[in-house]
C-alpha cells in the first residue's frame, strides 16, 4: 500500500527474460544473481524471487546487512557477501549460512581463532582492479592451505572481478593472464564455485574455462554496462518511474517558478507539480530534462525541490494526468547520459521513500513500501 502518487514499477518478466537469456548464453551451471543495493533500486526480495524463478541458483550482495536482511524472507538459497566482513562477525554469517569474502591474509590470520559454525568462504584474487582481494600467486597459496586447515572455515569459492570487460580487451586479457598465473599451483576442482564474469564480460566476453559460475548485475535488469558494444542478448529494462500531477496553475509572462526564482516565463503558460523530488533520488541534475506525459515530452522548470518538482505543461494536461519520469521512451540510459553518469546511478539513485510495485504478465503481484516494513516482517 502507498498513499503518494509517486511510485516505481518493476517488470518481473523483464528480469525473467534477462536472467534466462543470459544464463543459457553463458552456458555456466550456476548464475549469482547481484541484489545489492536494495536490487539496484529495484527491491531485493522481489527481484531475488524472480531471477531465482527464472534460473538464477544464487544470490550475491555487498555487505552483511543486505544478506540478513535478505534471508528473512529467502530461506534456502546460499547468499555471497561480495565484500569484506569483520572477523567478529564471522558466526553471525554461518548462523544465516550466509558464504563470505576472504579478501586479505591478515584477515585470515585473525579468523584463525574463529570456532563457531562452520562458515562457507570464497577467496578473492585481485587480478587488477586493485580493489579488495590477494594480490598474488605466493599468498593465494599460503591462504588456501591455511583455510584448508581450518576445521569451522570451509573454503568453497575462488573468484576475482573484472575491470574493463566492456571497455579496454588488453587489461581484460592481462587480467586473464594474471588468474592464470594466480592460480597455475592451485587445484580448481578443489572449489565448488569458481567465478570471474560480471555483466560485461557475461555479453562481451567469452565464458572463462576454468569458471562455472558468474555474477550478474546489471544486465538482469535489462541495461546494458556499455551501450556501444553490441549485446548478444536483448536487454529488456524492467525499471520505470511514475508520478501523478497534484496541482495545474496558469503563470503570468514574468513569473517564476520555484527555489531561488531560477525559471521566468517569458508568456503565460502552464505550471504542473509532482510528488517527486531530490529526497526521492529525482536528483537536482534532473532539472531542465523532459518527463513523458501522455507519449508527449515536457520540460522540468526551475529548481527541483525536495519533495515536488515543477513542469511546463499545455492545455491538454490536467490534474491527475500521470507522468512517467523514467520508462521506454524516457530511458535510464538516457538519463544518465544528461546527467553525465552510468545507469547504475540513476535506478541505484531513486531512495525507498519511493515505493515499488511489481508487474507480472502486465498486473500489479505485489508492491513494497518500506516506510511500512516494520508491518511486513
Ligand atoms: C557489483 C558487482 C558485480 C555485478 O556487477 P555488474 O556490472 O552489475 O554485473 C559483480 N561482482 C562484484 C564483485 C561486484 O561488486
Amino acid at each position: 500500500m502507498f498513499y503518494r502518487d509517486t511510485w516505481v514499477e518493476v517488470d518481473l518478466d523483464r528480469i525473467a527474460h534477462n536472467v534466462s537469456h543470459i544464463k543459457e548464453h553463458s552456458g555456466y551451471e550456476h548464475l549469482f544473481a547481484v541484489v545489492k543495493a536494495n536490487a539496484y533500486g529495484h527491491g531485493d526480495v522481489e527481484v531475488a524471487r524472480a531471477a531465482l524463478d527464472a534460473g538464477a541458483t544464487h544470490l550475491a550482495v555487498a555487505f552483511l546487512d543486505e544478506a540478513l536482511s535478505l534471508r528473512l524472507a529467502i530461506k534456502d538459497v546460499p547468499i555471497l557477501v561480495m565484500g569484506p566482513v569483520r572477523v567478529e562477525d564471522i558466526s553471525l554469517a554461518a548462523e544465516h549460512k550466509i558464504h563470505i569474502t576472504v579478501h586479505d591474509m591478515d584477515w585470515i590470520m585473525q579468523a584463525a581463532h574463529y570456532r563457531g559454525p562452520t562458515v562457507n568462504v570464497h577467496l578473492k584474487m585481485d587480478s587488477g582492479m586493485h580493489r579488495i582481494g590477494l594480490t598474488s600467486a605466493a599468498t593465494l597459496a599460503l591462504a588456501n592451505s591455511t583455510l584448508r586447515e581450518h576445521k569451522h572455515i570451509n573454503l568453497v569459492g575462488l573468484f576475482t572481478h573484472f575491470a574493463t570487460a566492456d571497455s579496454c580487451k588488453d587489461y581484460y586479457s592481462q587480467q586473464l593472464k594474471n588468474v592464470a598465473e594466480m592460480t597455475a599451483g592451485l587445484d580448481l576442482n578443489t572449489f565448488e564455485y569458481v567465478h570471474q564474469s560480471n555483466s560485461a564480460a557475461l555479453l562481451y566476453q567469452t565464458p572463462q574455462p576454468n569458471a562455472n559460475c558468474a555474477r550478474l548485475g546489471i544486465a538482469m535488469y535489462g541495461l546494458a554496462p556499455n551501450n556501444e558494444m553490441s549485446s548478444p542478448v536483448s536487454l529488456k529494462q524492467a525499471f520505470s518511474l511514475h508520478s501523478r500531477i497534484t496541482q495545474v496553475k496558469s503563470i503570468l509572462a514574468g513569473d517564476k517558478v520555484g527555489y531561488g526564482a531560477t525559471f521566468e516565463a517569458n508568456a503565460p503558460m502552464k505550471i504542473a507539480v509532482i510528488p517527486i523530488g531530490y529526497a526521492d533520488g529525482w536528483l537536482r541534475y534532473h532539472q531542465n530534462r523532459s518527463v513523458s506525459i501522455k507519449g508527449k515530452l515536457y520540460p522540468i522548470v526551475g529548481r527541483i525541490c525536495m519533495d515536488q518538482s515543477m513542469i511546463l505543461i499545455d492545455e491538454t494536461i490536467t490534474t491527475g494526468d500521470q507522468v512517467d519520469l523514467i520508462n521506454d521512451q524516457c530511458t535510464v540510459d538516457m538519463a544518465a547520459k544528461d546527467l553525465q553518469t552510468i545507469n547504475y546511478e540513476i535506478v541505484c539513485s531513486i531512495s525507498d521513500r519511493v515505493p515499488r510495485r511489481y508487474l507480472q504478465g502486465g498486473v500489479t503481484v505485489s508492491e513494497r513500501n518500506d516506510r511500512f516494513r516494520h508491518l511486513s516482517i
